[in-house]
């Protein structure tokens, strides 16, 4: 099958936008998928419409600083948990909104440091105690 550009040029995949068949040379690829030079103008026009219509989430950023602060105030990882699963429940229910890697790692960290802070004792006492 020739690329629709170049009738001399075997065509190699579709683009992802029109399904026509072009060479090597004609695509490019976007994402993970592979468009003609027309459709990637329009495909790079949708990627920046969409990316406009996103807003980050306030509650995602708030519990990756609750998280950060979580080693000098635990109660600062305790409300890291709280805003990381407001924020994932904010992102879940409003898909426009950015930011659910921020909270799973404000959630990931704060637990983190919880179990250090709640198991570190616990362990000195089982060593100290120890036979
Ligand atoms: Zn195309
Ligand atoms: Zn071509």
């Amino acid at each position: 099958m020739p690329c629709k550009n170049h009738p001399n040029a075997e065509a190699v995949a579709r683009c992802a936008g029109c399904q026509e068949s072009f060479c090597n040379n004609c695509l490019v690829e976007l994402r993970g998928r592979k468009y003609c030079q027309y459709c990637k103008v329009m495909a790079i026009g949708g990627v920046q419409v969409l990316a406009d219509s996103t807003s980050p989430c306030d509650e995602a950023k708030k519990a990756l600083w609750y998280a950060i602060l979580g080693p000098f105030c635990f109660v600062c990882a305790i409300m890291a948990i709280a805003a990381a699963l407001k924020a994932r429940r904010e992102i879940k229910g409003n898909p426009r909104l950015t930011g659910s890697g921020k909270a799973t790692a404000a959630l990931i960290i704060a637990i983190g440091w919880l179990a250090v802070t709640l198991f570190i004792p616990i362990l000195a006492q089982a060593i100290r105690g120890g036979p």
